[in-house]
């Protein structure tokens, strides 16, 4: 996927990693619609796997095209990765330090410039201190 800032730097997504790209959990929701699926899921997932119906809950959660050949780790990082994924995605343009977020009220983005020159990897992964 690729995306134009109004800088005209051309944003590209075809990797993972990146550091310009952030999945937004919004606080708004957060709990019925992320956490709480995701340990519910887990928590059915043990549960099939317990009474034997585990063929039941992949085409259940992931339907009939899913691979049956994944070990349970794998399967619960999907299971997780979908839940995660299903906020918006923002980028920051590293030509401009535009943050580009899905907009809600038309197709596109929303555009926020930063305020003055500190913008650099404000998306990448940042170790806590504490
Ligand atoms: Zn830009």
């Amino acid at each position: 996927m690729k995306l134009r800032c109004d800088c005209g730097n051309v944003i590209s997504d075809s990797t993972d990693n990146l550091p310009y790209k952030c999945n937004l959990l919004p606080d708004d929701g957060y709990w019925d619609n992320i956490h709480q699926p995701i340990v519910q899921g887990v928590l059915d997932f043990a549960t099939a796997i317990q009474k034997g119906t585990k063929e039941e809950w992949l085409t259940k959660y992931f339907g009939e095209g899913y691979p049956r050949d994944l070990d349970d780790a794998s399967v619960i990082s999907d299971l997780v990765g979908t839940q995660l994924s299903r906020g918006p995605t923002a980028y920051q343009c590293a030509e401009c330090g535009m943050i580009l977020i899905p907009s809600t009220t038309k197709n596109g983005y929303a555009g926020f410039a930063p305020v003055d020159d500190d913008w650099h990897d404000v998306l990448a992964w940042r170790k806590q201190t504490r």
